[in-house]
Order: C-alpha cells, then structure tokens, then sequence
C-alpha cells in the first residue's frame, strides 16, 4: 500500500463502523449529487472513477475488523450505497463476508447483477441464474426499443444505469411497477413468486416479459402535469409501447428470449382487434390506445421516438424529481418539428388535438 493512502487512512475515524459507513456513503451521494446537477455525456462507470479513494477504502476497512452488530449494519450499508454507483465489486466484497458473519444481513443485500445498461438485483432468494437470463432478456428488450423507436435516453437522470430490483413475494396480486422516487435513477420495481428460473407467461399465467416491456414504456415517459395526471395516457402509453416490443421482437427468435411466449396473448395485432371502432382522442384509456396506434400507422414508431428525443433536447418539459413528463400538446409540436412528409404532417394535427 502506498504511504499516501496509509496517510489518508490514518486520518478516517479510528474503529468505529458506523462512521467508516457513513464516509463511504456519502462520498457515493456527493458524486451522484454532482453528476445529477450536470450530467453532460458522463456515464455511470465514469462516475465511479470520481469516487475518492480514501473514501472508498473506508470499505475495506470495515473488511479487516472483527465481527460486531455495528459492524454488520455498516457491511449493509456500504453494500446499498455501493449499488448508488453501479460498484459491484464493492457490494460482493460486503456480502461475501456478510455470508459468512451473519446470513441474515446478507439476505438483506441479496445478489448483484450489472449489464451495459442496468443494474438489477435480487432478493428474497432470487437466484444468479435467474438474474442472468432476466438481464439478457431485459438487453434485448433494449436493443427491440432501440430498433423501433430509438430513444436516446433512458435513466431520468441521464448517463445513470436503470436499476431493476427484482424480489421473491409471496403475495401474488403486486405487479411490477415503475418506481419514480429514486433520487439518482430510474427503477423498474418487479416481484416474482419464483426465483429459479425466468419464463413468461409463469406457470400461473403472468406475463412477465410484456410486463417488461410496458413497466419500461413507463420509465420512458408519464404523462400529464401537476394539475392534471392523465393516468389513461401513463397506462395507455405503457401499453401500447409493450404491445410494439412484445411483437418485433417475437419476430426475431432471439436465443435469450426462448423462454417468452407472451406474444401470443400481448401484442399490436391482438389490441387492434380488441379496440375494434374505438376512436382516436385523448378522454378515456382506449381514446389514447386507438391515437397512438394510429400515429404508429401513420407517421411510425421512429417518429415518435425523434419527436421524443427532441423534447428531451429541448429540455422544456416538466420534470418531477428528474422524471420526464410530457403532454400530448407537446408530442404534437414534437412530431410536426420531425416528421418530414406532408401527408403524415397532417395525420399528426389531424389525430392529437390542439392545446391539451
Ligand atoms: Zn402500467
């Protein structure tokens, strides 16, 4: 070790583990703090190198102590703050020790998955396997989004990774939802009854990959603003991008998705059949349904996604605590600033109506 570092090291608060914690943590959350202040181009794995090394050994001295309460609830900590900034060598290292100190605390922390795009983990007896072929659906369920509609954003704070916490329930009547509130990133909340092995339908019939697909539209984009929240519009939007994912990429026969089947009840060509003469507009969840599917005809998925990117751009949208919320009179000026075609021009001020 250099002297510097046994120099820093010296100067952090002697043997006590809540404080050793607490300086790892919050050198995490000043890094987060600044990166969410200016994202510019900047990404999670570049932040990590932000990350003070004193700081960071705060950690490993924790490692070197001996086994007491405090210094288990410090372990616990270090590992939820170390998924702050997607640093899953830190995380294991806290729960390899945690398995052997106190299996309880490490089930707190559970298991660690990263990919180029997200961070996903589990608990609650989620098992590795599992986490791996969820993360390779999830991979390929962003390359369908890129192919389709090619949004340029993901996290709500840009450059960050989503998270996906996924987690043994018992009580099968919670869906997954989409998790705004996280103050770095975007989440994707999503219980399982069984970690063992990722199909969708499950065997009790639950459509887990469209459940994907739709929780992911929802992290894309709500809908709305703070006097009105169209929750039509949230779930129509979310529906109608799972519809679009679901059936490209069943087209496809990705290895990583041999294990999905939900095309068969989820897709485009099944709601269309559903909706039947609903009429475009903005009052009810069908309204929605049948005007985007008619954009989708009309001026295509990549339109939507250009038109999107741009507002992004712009950057004159509400944002609630990061998360972009858009409104139909915005997509529409989106879509006639994109679109190129006189006929889908139209098509656009034709179907949104003006001023809402
Ligand atoms: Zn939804």
């Amino acid at each position: 070790m250099a002297v510097g570092l046994l120099g820093t090291l010296a100067r952090l608060p002697a043997q006590d583990p809540a404080a050793l914690a607490k300086t790892y943590g919050l050198a995490i959350q000043k890094v987060n703090e600044e990166h969410a202040r200016r994202p510019g181009k900047t990404k999670e794995e570049d932040l990590a190198k932000k990350l003070p090394k004193a700081s960071r050994a705060a950690l490993d001295r924790l490692l070197a102590m001996k086994d007491s309460p405090q210094l288990l609830d410090a372990l616990v900590a270090c590992g939820e703050a170390a998924l702050d900034l997607d640093l899953v060598e830190d995380f294991e290292k806290a729960t390899g020790r945690l398995a052997k100190s106190s299996p309880t605390h490490a089930e707190k922390l559970g298991i660690a998955l990263s990919k180029p795009r997200a961070l996903l983990r589990g608990l609650g007896g989620v098992q590795p396997s599992y986490l791996e072929e969820f993360g390779a659906v999830l991979e390929a369920v962003f390359s369908g989004y890129d192919e389709v509609f090619g949004f340029e954003e993901w996290s709500k704070v840009p450059g960050k990774k989503i998270r996906v916490r996924l987690h043994v329930e018992k009580d099968e009547s919670k869906p997954p939802h989409f998790a705004p509130q996280f103050a770095f990133h975007s989440e994707i909340d999503f219980p399982i009854q069984d970690g063992s092995s990722f199909r969708s339908p499950t065997a009790k019939g639950k459509m887990y990959f469209f459940g994907l697909c739709h929780e992911l539209g929802h992290l894309i984009a709500m809908w709305g603003n703070n006097t009105k929240p169209h929750d039509d519009d949230h779930h129509a939007w979310a529906d109608y991008t799972g519809y679009v994912i679901v059936e490209h990429l069943s087209k496809k026969d990705l290895p990583a998705l041999k294990n999905m089947a939900d095309v068969r009840w989820r897709s485009l060509a099944k709601e269309k059949e559903r909706l039947g003469e609903a009429k475009p507009g903005l009052e009810s969840r069908d309204g929605v349904m049948a005007l985007l599917i008619a954009l989708h005809e009309s001026v295509g998925p990549k339109a939507l996604g250009d038109a999107m990117n741009l507002l992004d751009r712009q950057n004159k949208r509400l944002r609630i605590k990061h998360v972009r919320y858009y409104t139909f009179r915005e997509l529409r000026e989106g879509l006639v600033a994109v679109v190129k075609e006189k006929k889908a021009k139209e098509a656009v001020v034709g179907l949104i109506p003006a001023g809402k």
